[in-house]
């Protein structure tokens, strides 16, 4: 094997972002507001533009008076993520849109419809730090995290596409964190742009808590943080593996908080917010993909009692540019199914968009070559 990437918990420190409205608050943006010498009233005219109309052009501002448009829109609505280049597949039920930010680190967001809902996958890093080596973003390690507005922002823009017909539906239902990034490393601009997505109109987006999934390697301490919340949003877990010796490799950050921890995290979340985990496993073939690791999978999750709890996501590996593992050969990924079925644990397979434009799981590297 290669020499091992090391773990990143930290953003480096970098240059932030210009703020933006998605980076405040309601009581913030009064208070901003007034202090760039406008009244109170305007925080609501601007968040129902933002938030409802979906326009950052101050000439559509037109209930605003002209003379305030343009220092509103310089303070409080920077342009923060240039397009550099949109793809689409499935016939055009998937886009993937590739990113620059004020800094030049690029990101990416895959917008995807299905027959009942429309989802966006959004990036809470730019790169990541947790160093997968199935993932193509784990290869490139850590730029920095994204701030707030930024990812906001990712959702705003497919919102746009919507409502504009780029793609058919009616409006953005569920947000997962399954784009670049690890969201629990940047907890506190994730549960911002949270809070900004189910926020009521025109405070935020409205959307239901219920439709946004938050995944994760499994940080322990943020898990249960997350549980406190009062946001009941999905919970993913990327376990990948049943065994700490598989998953310390296919999972590096194992080596911190192990199985037993980070299954007794999401557990633990599952019983405080009474919402249904889902454990994230990548079928590889060879690799994780045995038929006495699926019974050994069962017996990890079931041994926390079987109330329905969990729910077991199988993603057939993307493979990614030079990787040595493939995805599962059909009977073996029949075989882990039966297995899991068998033991009464809900499995699904996942339906794998966008592979053909490197959009699928765990395919999102942006670099300056795309750009
Ligand atoms: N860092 C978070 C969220 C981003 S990845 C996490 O790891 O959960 C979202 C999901 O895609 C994770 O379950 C991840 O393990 C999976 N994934 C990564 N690389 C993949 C690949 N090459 N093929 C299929 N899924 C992959």
């Amino acid at each position: 094997m290669s020499e091992p990437l090391p773990l990143i918990l930290e953003s480096p420190r970098r240059g932030q972002p210009p703020r933006h409205w998605a980076d405040l608050t309601p009581a913030q943006r009064r208070e901003y507001v007034e202090a760039a010498g406008h009244r109170a009233f305007r925080a609501r005219q601007l968040s129902s533009h933002y938030f409802e109309g979906l326009r950052t052009d101050p000439n559509e501002w037109t209930d605003l008076p002209e003379t305030v448009r343009a220092s509103l829109a310089a303070a409080f609505m920077p342009e923060l993520l240039r397009e550099v280049r949109t793809q689409t597949a499935d016939q055009g039920d998937t886009v993937k849109t590739l990113w620059r930010l004020f800094d030049n680190a690029l990101v990416e967001s895959v917008l995807m419809r299905y027959p009942d809902r429309v989802t966006m996958c959004v990036s809470s890093q730019a790169g990541c730090g947790m160093a997968c080596p199935f993932c193509a973003t784990g290869q490139g390690g850590l730029q920095r995290n994204l701030s707030q507005a930024e990812i906001v922002e990712q959702v705003v823009d497919g919102a746009r596409r919507l409502r504009r017909g780029d793609i058919d539906g009616d409006r953005v239902s569920n947000v997962v964190f399954m784009g670049m990034g690890e969201p629990m490393a940047n907890y506190k601009a994730v549960i911002g742009a949270v809070r900004q997505l189910v926020a009521p109109t025109p405070d935020g987006l409205g959307m239901s808590a219920r439709g946004i999934t938050v995944s994760t390697v499994g940080l322990v301490p943020r898990m249960q943080q997350l549980a406190t919340e009062g946001i009941p949003v999905t919970l993913a877990l990327s376990l990948h593996a049943p065994d700490d010796e598989l998953r310390d490799e296919l999972v590096p950050i194992n080596t911190r908080w192990n199985i037993d921890e980070v299954v007794n995290a999401a557990w633990e979340y599952a019983r405080q917010t009474k919402r249904r985990v889902s454990i994230e496993y990548i079928l590889i073939r060879d690799v994780n993909d045995q038929a006495f690791r699926a019974d050994l999978l069962a017996k990890v999750l079931k041994r926390r009692g079987n109330w329905g709890w969990v729910h077991v996501n199988l993603i057939p590996l993307n493979p990614t540019p030079g990787s040595r593992w493939t995805a599962s050969r059909r009977r073996d990924e029949d075989e882990f199914v039966r297995r899991l079925r068998d033991k009464g644990v809900p499995v699904t397979v996942r339906d794998t968009r966008g592979r053909e434009i490197d959009g699928a799981c765990g395919q999102l590297a942006a670099t300056d070559t795309d750009a």
